[in-house]
């Protein structure tokens, strides 16, 4: 396998998939490495410090943006989320392969701060299918769901921001197209 040269970014509305996706590359391809990203949201069952997010205090998150420890960060549906900067430019300036699975305005910082990362966009088969999967997955009371649907219609209206979109129907596809855009020659 050619090796992996680009800075990545997964991007698409909450409950299109992006987890799942993550969770089946890291499976799948463990030689990609995932950024592990800082969040004051309270972790759901099943999830674990250091391995989905490192879940942190309001007042440590403010001490990482006033320390410029964050390469991007966005404050999404009532909660903030931000990629630690060390981590990634160790893994970059070592050549690793790099993703991270981030929303619209962090896609937008890296986009602005990072030329040559390759941004993608996970986009459902359908806006029914987003709504069902967004209920169906039960982490979220109705009123965090509701806001999350109301950002997924911003999110979706900035699909052609990217540089690639691909539609999550099948999880396996979506991998197999990620690790080929990821092994590409950057100027292809
Ligand atoms: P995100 O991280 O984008 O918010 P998740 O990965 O948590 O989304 O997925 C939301 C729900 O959709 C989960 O219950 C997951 O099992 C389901 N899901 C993800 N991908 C698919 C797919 N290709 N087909 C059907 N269901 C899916
Ligand atoms: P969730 O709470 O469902 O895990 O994530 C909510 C949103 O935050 C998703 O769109 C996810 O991609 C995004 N997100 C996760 N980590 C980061 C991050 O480090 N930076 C930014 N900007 N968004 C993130």
């Amino acid at each position: 396998m050619p090796p992996i040269r680009r800075l990545t970014v997964l991007s698409g509305p909450s409950g299109v998939g992006k987890s799942t996706v993550v969770a089946e590359l890291r499976r799948s391809h463990p030689e990609v490495w995932l950024s592990v990203s800082v969040t004051t949201r309270k972790p759901r069952p099943g999830e674990t410090h250091g391995v989905e997010y490192f879940f942190t205090t309001d007042d440590e998150f403010d001490r990482l943006i006033e320390s410029d420890d964050l390469l991007e960060w966005a404050e999404f549906a009532g909660n903030r989320y931000g990629t630690p900067r060390g981590p990634v430019m160790e893994r970059l300036a070592a050549g690793a392969p790099t993703l991270l699975e981030i929303d619209l305005q962090g896609a937008r910082q890296v986009r602005d701060t990072m030329p040559g990362a390759l941004l993608v966009f996970l986009t459902p088969p359908s806006w029914a299918e987003l709504e069902r999967r967004l209920r169906g997955r039960g982490t979220e009371p109705p009123e965090v769901i509701a806001r999350r649907l109301e950002a997924a219609h911003v999110e979706l209206a900035a699909e052609k921001e990217f540089d690639v979109t691909l539609v999550n129907t099948s999880v396996n596809e979506v991998c197999h197209r990620l690790i080929a855009l990821m092994t590409a020659h950057p100027s292809d």
